[in-house]
């Protein structure tokens, strides 16, 4: 497969203009970002790799971070963590509030805001310090300790972090939050700020396209039943309540950020991920979509 003379096409096809979509601008540091932006990364199991554009460039990678926590939240907690966290689709957007009175605090899933923060809480309850622990994991999965939080951001955030102080108060009063509320949106504000280029995403998300091996060294970092678990809930939840539209048209596990990345995983042959600031109007990166669709058209397969 010539996945460069695909990337090529797609680069031709798809150039950004402004009325693609809009940045996200609750985050006022967000706002900042180029919007014209535009970059892909594409690894390959076999160890080859294919980019265009902005690829070098880091980037806020907000909810992609989700997948991460999720991950070691699972290996560390097992399946006592579904207790507190469902894996049903939502339905609703990432910030959502209203399905928690319902659910009585569960969350639908970990990848909306309110789950992931069920996860932040989780992980500080059996890590001493969980941000040095999963800048450790990221930075391992891709090989590469050029990896930090953005201060700008996490502060950018923190200071109108207004939903998800609601969201983290409310589930603190229906009793699926253990620890100090600020100190749980601390480190979730965290570990949204983490800054990291195509590259380094589409590496670190290798382990789950090659059974939960890391992409360079072979060795077994989670078990074949965790990347089942996380690509499924990645195809379920991973864009909100834009998850069938993303499926049916990519037809491939990803998970997207308000920082415009996308990353998905095509099991057994690549990790893909693009960056494109402006959002649709479900905070997934429009042209982002575009070109997964793209790709899974061009290649003629997709996990389907
Ligand atoms: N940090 C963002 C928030 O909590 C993440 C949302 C996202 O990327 N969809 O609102």
């Amino acid at each position: 497969m010539d996945y460069q003379a695909i990337l090529n096409v797609i680069q031709k096809e798809f150039s950004p203009h402004e009325d693609m979509g809009k940045v996200a601008g609750y985050i006022p540091e967000l706002e900042k970002v180029d919007p014209l932006k535009f970059g892909v990364y594409l690894y390959c199991q076999d160890g080859s790799s294919f980019q265009f554009g902005d690829s070098q460039e880091k980037f806020s990678i907000q909810s992609i971070s989700k997948v991460f926590t999720l991950t070691i939240a699972k290996e560390l907690l097992g399946r006592d963590l579904w207790k507190r966290v469902d894996v049903e689709p939502s339905g609703t957007p990432f910030n959502s509030l209203t399905e928690l009175e319902r659910e009585s605090g569960v969350p639908r899933n970990p990848f909306i805001n309110a789950g992931s923060i069920v996860v932040a809480d989780a992980l500080l309850t059996v890590l001493e310090n969980p941000e040095r622990d999963l800048l450790k994991f990221v930075r391992k999965l891709c090989g590469d300790d050029d990896i930090f939080y953005d201060e700008s951001i996490y502060k950018s955030e923190k200071s109108h972090g207004y939903r998800n102080k609601a969201l983290v108060n409310y589930m603190k009063s229906l009793g699926n939050i253990e620890n100090d509320t600020e100190k749980v949106l601390e480190f979730y504000f965290y570990q949204c700020s983490l800054a990291m280029n195509c590259e380094q995403l589409s590496k670190a998300f290798m382990l789950f396209a090659n059974e939960g091996l890391h992409f360079q060294t072979g060795e077994k970092v989670i078990d074949k039943q965790s990347v089942k678990r996380v690509n499924s809930i990645m195809q379920t939840c991973g864009f909100y309540d834009e998850a069938g539209e993303f499926s049916f048209r990519v037809g491939l596990p990803g998970k997207s950020g308000v920082g415009g990345g996308i990353v998905a995983v095509h099991p057994e042959k690549y990790a893909v991920a693009v960056w494109s600031p402006m959002l649709n109007e479900k905070g997934n990166s429009a042209l982002g979509m575009k070109v997964l669709e793209r790709l899974t058209t061009l290649t003629g397969f997709s996990i389907f």
